[in-house]
């Protein structure tokens, strides 16, 4: 029988991490099948322990559940528990461990594949929730010069900059960004999932800036403002299939080849 892995969430019929983790394991030649589980809101822990029992390997967790992933894991990686967020379940002889493959993904999304450099670069983190947390450490250990970190609810933004003393970290609200400006803007909010967005000031953009959207496959109103001021715009598809391959080496111990992933997503 193949081994089995499947992403929990709720809802998750629109994951596409079946379909990118079966490419990844036709390319690879790794005999897996990859399913989705829908978890009650009320019973994700029932979920992972009924798919664990039934001979499951690990698991992709995704909304709303990555927070209770993480108190569900008997052990936890060193990112995992710096982002106190789990995105990637891991079942072995000793039960579950937790980690978190997001930093690591969008990192190597703007670096590997979009030829951005980090170290000395002043970074606008927009958002501070579970993605926020579980980017921040590994953008604070790339070596960026400064990352300010502006939320909707400003306590949130002071708490992530308080669990990180010894990055160069700065919370501001919205409003208190004029004059500031970034070569990296990261939008880790849900706001473009419903086609809002973030009223960001003139000037935000520093020359040859980069606009990264988290949110993937549609056109959102942040990534139409940073092409108006003059900026690249990217979308969150890279990360999305660079988190995806980082767990699928966690599990089967091999990197699959993400370009090819990647382009054929954009064009689906
Ligand atoms: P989350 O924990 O629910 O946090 C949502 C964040 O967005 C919070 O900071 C929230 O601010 C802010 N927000 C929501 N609506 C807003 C609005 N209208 N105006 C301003 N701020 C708003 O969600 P998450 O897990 O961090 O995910 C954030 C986004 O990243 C989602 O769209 C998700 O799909 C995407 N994501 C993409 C990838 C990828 O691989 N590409 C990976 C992970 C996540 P408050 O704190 O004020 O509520």
């Amino acid at each position: 029988m193949s081994d089995r892995y499947a992403v929990i969430g709720n809802p998750v019929a629109h994951s596409k991490s079946p379909w990118i983790h079966a490419e990844f394991a036709r390319a690879t030649g790794q005999d897996i099948e990859y399913l989705r589980l829908e978890a009650p809101l009320d019973g994700f822990g029932r979920t992972v322990e009924e798919f664990r029992a039934a001979g499951g390997k690990g698991a992709n967790v995704t909304l709303p559940f990555k927070e209770e992933a993480f108190r569900h894991c008997a052990a936890l990686s060193p990112r995992a528990r710096a982002a106190q967020a789990v995105n990637t379940l891991i079942f072995d002889s000793a039960g579950v461990r937790g980690d978190n493959t997001d930093g690591a993904g969008l990192l190597r999304d703007l670096t590997a594949n979009l030829g951005r450099a980090i170290a000395g670069r002043r970074i606008l983190l927009m958002g501070a929730g579970g993605a926020a947390r579980g980017v921040l450490g590994p953008l604070a250990e790339a070596g960026a010069a400064r990352i300010v970190i502006a939320n909707r609810t400003p306590a949130k933004a002071a708490q992530l900059v308080a669990s990180h003393p010894r990055a160069p970290l700065e919370a501001r609200g919205y409003e208190a960004l004029a004059g500031n400006s970034f070569d990296l803007v990261i939008n880790a909010t849900s706001a473009g999932l419903g086609g809002g967005s973030v009223e960001l000031p003139e000037g935000i953009f520093r020359p040859d800036a980069l606009a990264y959207e988290l949110v993937y496959g549609r056109d959102t109103p942040f990534l139409a403002f940073a092409r108006a001021a003059g900026a690249a715009a990217c979308d969150g598809t890279g990360m999305l299939v660079e988190q995806a391959a980082e767990s699928f080496f966690l599990w089967r111990g091999v990197r699959p080849q993400t370009a090819p992933v990647i382009a054929a997503l954009r064009v689906r």
